[in-house]
């Protein structure tokens, strides 16, 4: 009899280290495998519910006409709405926003919210596009995608180089097809327009609460805590500034263009201000330059990657001296690396708990534009912490009662909460 979860993992077998969808698909296999998941939810659940492409005529500024090729892949319905980014970079793949749909399906699942997966993606170059044309093919992307997103389908929200103009912009178009307005058809909108108070800094909020309970596992304190940065954007930067306001001593901290160390720590906001003005951390005063990849290999108590995918491999991770990973990034530790980081005692906060700060404040944004009554920025504070802390928990409580590592307990739980919900309802075949 043939056996699809066999064929398939024999597929991805000998894959490409750094392919995103090889590298979900490899921990979705491995957390399928350990939890017995029967074959036909293996053979649903591994694949995502709908890919669409969209072909986005654009009027340029020259008065020529360009078409873009967008995506949007939602993966999986079974607990609730379709919630993910959209990004507008030049590499965008298929392969790519479906592995990110995936992470989002898993990602809300371990956190514990009413939502699937999705993501969606424009292949152009913003840095050379203007803002007319930016928004003439966010207009009509969302307008070819007005039959698949709403409030009760898919809710995207900002990803790489898409901001809250980005979702004002959205909103507004669903909204003028709807005849009314509809906020809750994205989250990460700007605050005047149904936004929510403490989205922004959510994502380095929630890899904070997920540092603050780490250390209590080596019986650390802020003050003893030594923290590496890679990035400085929403995530890093904010990440970096919390971490510092509590007492953790930030030792190094980068961007694109590379990094800064002082193992004395840096003053961070000096660092942020100093990078917003000067566009770069070069020349920063009383900390040394260091390169992306010198920086994560730097001896401290907690390496939190939080710029993009593929940085800690089976090249380097032999040589990441941390106690504690938590990835803010998505993606960033290979599949290869995570043996290797396993076998060398580091504690590795997943980033599909790690970075759910974001689409868990994005929960909570969608709940007020739906009652239409806004919480205090204290209040969504208070419950983000809830939920990272009740989800940090129980993921270390599952892979102990498990005996797994972490990476595969993040993956068992969501697999777990998704298949027992497609159980219940059934799969309409
Ligand atoms: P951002 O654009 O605000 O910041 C990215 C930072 O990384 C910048 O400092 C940039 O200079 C740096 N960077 C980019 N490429 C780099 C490279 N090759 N090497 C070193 N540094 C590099 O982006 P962000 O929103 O902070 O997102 C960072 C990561 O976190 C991404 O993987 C994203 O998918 C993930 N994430 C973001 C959110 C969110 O709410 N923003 C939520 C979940 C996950």
């Amino acid at each position: 009899m043939a056996n699809p979860m066999a064929d398939e993992m024999r597929r991805f077998k000998g894959s490409d280290e750094k392919n995103p969808f090889e590298a979900m698909s490899e921990r979705f296999d491995r957390a399928a495998q350990t939890l017995g998941l029967d074959a036909d939810l293996y053979a649903v659940m591994r694949v995502p519910s709908r890919e669409i492409k969209v072909y986005i005529p654009v009027r340029m500024d020259t008065g020529h006409l360009q078409v873009f090729e967008g995506y949007r892949v939602q993966h999986n319905f079974a607990r609730g709405p379709a919630k993910g980014g959209i990004r507008y970079a030049p590499d965008v793949s298929l392969d790519e926003v479906k592995a990110l749909s995936a992470w989002m399906t898993w990602k809300c699942a371990v956190v514990n919210v009413p939502f699937g997966g999705g993501k969606g993606g424009i292949i152009c170059n913003p840095e050379q596009m203007s803002l007319g044309e930016l928004e003439r093919m966010t207009r009509r992307y969302t307008a070819e995608l007005i039959d698949f997103i709403g409030p009760d389908k898919d809710v995207p929200a900002p990803d790489m180089n898409t901001n809250e103009q980005t979702m004002a912009w959205i909103m507004d178009t669903y909204s003028m097809h709807a005849r009314h307005t509809v906020t809750a058809v994205v989250t990460g909108k700007p605050v005047a327009l149904g936004g929510s108070l403490g989205r922004r800094e959510a994502t380095g909020r929630g890899v904070l609460f997920c540092v603050n309970e780490a250390i209590k596992r080596y019986k650390l304190t802020p003050e003893q805590t030594s923290v590496v940065v890679q990035g400085s954007g929403n995530v890093g930067g904010i990440g970096a500034q919390l971490m510092h306001e509590q007492g953790y001593k930030v030792i190094a901290i980068s961007d694109v263009g590379g990094g800064i160390h002082n193992p004395a720590g840096l003053d961070i906001p000096a660092v942020l201000d100093y990078l917003q003005k000067n566009r770069t951390l070069e020349d920063f005063p009383k900390a040394e330059r260091i390169s992306n990849k010198d920086l994560l290999e730097i001896e401290c108590d907690v390496l939190a990657p939080c710029a993009t995918e593929n940085q800690i491999t089976s090249e380097n991770a032999d040589r990441i001296k941390c106690k504690i990973l938590a990835e803010g990034a998505n993606g960033p530790t290979t599949p290869k690396a995570d043996k290797i980081l396993h076998d060398k005692g580091i504690f590795v906060i997943p980033d599909i708990l790690a970075n759910a700060g974001g689409v868990t404040v994005s929960y909570f944004e969608w709940v007020q534009d739906r009652m239409g009554y806004f919480w205090q920025e204290s209040q969504v504070n208070a419950r983000l912490e809830e939920k990272m802390v009740a989800s940090f928990n129980e993921l270390c409580h599952y892979a102990t009662k498990h005996e797994v590592d972490t990476r595969t307990a993040a993956y068992m739980l969501a697999i777990d909460r998704v298949a027992y919900d497609t159980r219940m309802r059934g799969i309409y075949a």
